[in-house]
């Protein structure tokens, strides 16, 4: 069900007024005069997650001190929020941990896939990755105890499809393109890949609690994503890992630390890995870090992920509706079929890092990705309809006044 666009502020603010999900943005704190719209780089911090914190700092840390690992639950905290991502997910419990980076992950999800599949030597990629996954990808390629090649969908073949045959390993590959917004069809690629008998890694950083996945349902092998990105853990925060149960008790990783040994307080000679989802952990878990993860999927519950789905999808019609009627030349290179895209709008634009510097300081945050990229996220929890329609007047706004003449806007930071 698609609602029409609201025609003008009033009727966004009228929309705003009726949103199901509106009383979510009471959960975050959003600075007066900020429209954020880089919930997709780093989330905003949820309202409890200092109350959250605190507790774990003074309480937990402070006073209970090492008793806390028992006492507040610490020890099985990357394996119950992993159930809780899991459900955001379509991943039924007990296939899902937090731990380490996505990139992290992501070399333990390659490498353990590849092991799969031992008469196979390619993995296929994005050539448009994330530049972390193509460097890990690499890295896990080169560890893999038998020589791999890489096939690169954009630049060795146009689809997954066409670059498939019986030598693929695994494929991995983004649910959402990070730069373009562009979305994949979750079900039929993975059923692509199956046929062809390789294995695949999703990697759900862009999509995680924005748009509906079913691990499960799909027979997904492997999913890695962040937790700070729309899942808005806080900085850092560390990533999850989902594998599916049928691969737990054949998939080895090199990363074998005593947190994936089946007893770690064993303290054994040699490793012995869990049997199930935790032989995916490696080293002792960042506490304080996940604290935030908790403190952010709880205030996710009560909100159906189709919701924020309808809700997202609602947000970038208008704004790219408003930025065509205020500019209609720009250049959108996020795909206008909302079954199509992710949770964002990217516009290629010659001047882009300094309009989004100018907005910026006007108030509006979004980000800028080499070469000409200006990309901004709507992320449905805490984004009111009329965000949407200043964001666009101010972008509009920036262009018509040629911000980019302005030198003070084009000296480049070391975060863009
Ligand atoms: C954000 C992002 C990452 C980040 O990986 P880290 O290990 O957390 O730095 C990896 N892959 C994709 C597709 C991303 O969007």
């Amino acid at each position: 069900m698609t609602v029409a666009s609201p025609v003008s502020r009033d009727a966004c603010i009228a929309r705003d007024a009726t949103d199901p999900i509106g009383a979510f943005r009471d959960r975050f704190v959003i600075p007066d005069g900020v429209i954020y719209l880089d919930g997709n780089s780093l989330g905003p911090m949820p309202r409890a997650a200092a109350n959250t914190l605190r507790r774990t700092i003074e309480q937990e840390w402070g006073h209970d001190l090492i008793r806390s690992w028992n006492s507040a639950g610490w020890f099985e905290m990357p394996l119950r929020l992993g159930d809780r991502i899991g459900a955001l997910i379509g991943a039924a419990p007990g296939q899902t941990v937090v731990c380490d980076t996505t990139s992290i992950n992501l070399y333990k999800a390659v490498h353990a896939a590849m092991a799969l599949r031992p008469a196979r030597d390619v993995v296929i990629a994005e050539a448009a990755s994330f530049p972390t996954d193509l460097y890990i990808i690499e890295g896990a390629m080169k560890s893999a105890g038998r020589p791999m090649q890489r096939r690169l969908v954009g630049a060795d073949g146009p689809t997954v499809e066409v670059l498939l045959d019986e030598r693929v390993a695994v494929v991995v590959l983004s649910q959402v393109d990070y730069r373009t917004g562009a979305l994949l069809d979750v079900a039929a690629v993975t059923e692509q890949i199956h046929k062809a008998g390789a294995l695949v890694v999703w990697d759900l950083c862009h999509s995680a609690s924005v748009i509906e996945i079913e691990f499960d349902r799909h027979a997904i092998d492997f999913a890695v994503g962040c937790t700070y990105k729309y899942l808005n853990g806080g900085p850092g925060s560390p990533a999850f890992i989902s594998v599916a149960t049928a691969h737990h008790g054949a998939a080895t990783h090199p990363l074998s630390g005593w947190w994936g040994h089946a007893a770690p307080f064993a303290f054994d000679r040699d490793f012995r890995p869990d049997a199930g989802i935790k032989r995916f952990l490696c080293g002792t878990p960042p506490i304080i870090s996940l604290r935030g993860v908790d403190a952010a999927l709880d205030a996710l519950a009560g909100v159906e992920v189709a919701a924020l789905r309808e809700k997202s999808l609602s947000l970038t019609e208008l704004f790219m509706a408003r930025i065509t009627a205020l500019r209609p030349g720009l250049d959108i290179v996020t795909p206008r079929e909302g079954s199509l895209r992710g949770s964002q709008v990217s516009l290629a634009f010659e001047h882009g890092y300094s309009v989004v510097q100018a907005m910026i300081e006007r108030g509006v945050i979004g980000d800028f990705r080499a070469p000409d990229i200006m990309r901004f996220g709507f992320a449905p929890l805490y984004l009111r309809f009329r965000d949407v329609w200043d964001a666009a007047e101010i972008l509009a706004g920036c262009i018509r006044d040629e911000v980019w003449r302005d030198p003070r806007y084009s000296q480049r930071l070391a975060v863009t």
